[in-house]
């Protein structure tokens, strides 16, 4: 494994439930450091880009409303195999499959809202860094 630094997002029924601190304190109290952190509304424009991955699937248009339906908190964390450390720590993408104990299963149960977004790869962490924090990282 490596230091690696992943993208996180708490989507905007994460902010509107109150459940920012809820979740940075698991990164944290895991050992992973934060190395940036910004609240911001995503534009249509950059909702496409961030999911381009899905773009032509059923859900695709549902997603990019949702990710742009409020505030969002955008999370670079880092630390000795983030990505995947991150992705479990937030659980399975389906509610039915998402464990107690992660995030998801802790605080989701419908698909469409499942509180947390983290980058799947190097590439896709690398690649969503950038759209999240353009002007890069401390
Ligand atoms: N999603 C959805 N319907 C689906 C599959 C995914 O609404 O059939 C949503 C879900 O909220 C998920 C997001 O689209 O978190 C991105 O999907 P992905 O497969 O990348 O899951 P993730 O990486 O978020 O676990
Ligand atoms: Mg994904």
């Amino acid at each position: 494994m490596a230091v690696e630094t992943t993208l996180v997002l708490v989507k905007p029924d994460g902010v509107r439930r109150g459940l920012c601190g809820e979740i940075v304190v698991r990164f944290e109290r895991r050992g992973y450091d934060l190395r940036g952190a910004r609240l911001l509304k995503v534009s249509k424009a950059l909702a496409r880009e961030h999911y381009g991955e899905h773009r032509g699937k059923s859900f695709y248009g549902e997603l990019v409303d949702f990710i742009t339906s409020g505030t969002v908190l955008a999370l670079a964390v880092r630390g000795e195999g983030a990505i995947a450390g991150v992705r479990a720590l937030m659980g399975a993408t389906h509610p039915a499959d998402s464990a107690p104990g992660t995030i998801r299963g802790d605080f989701a149960t419908l698909l469409s809202e499942n509180v947390v977004h983290g980058s799947d790869s190097t590439a896709s962490a690398r690649r969503e860094l950038r759209l999240f924090f353009p002007d890069g990282l401390l």
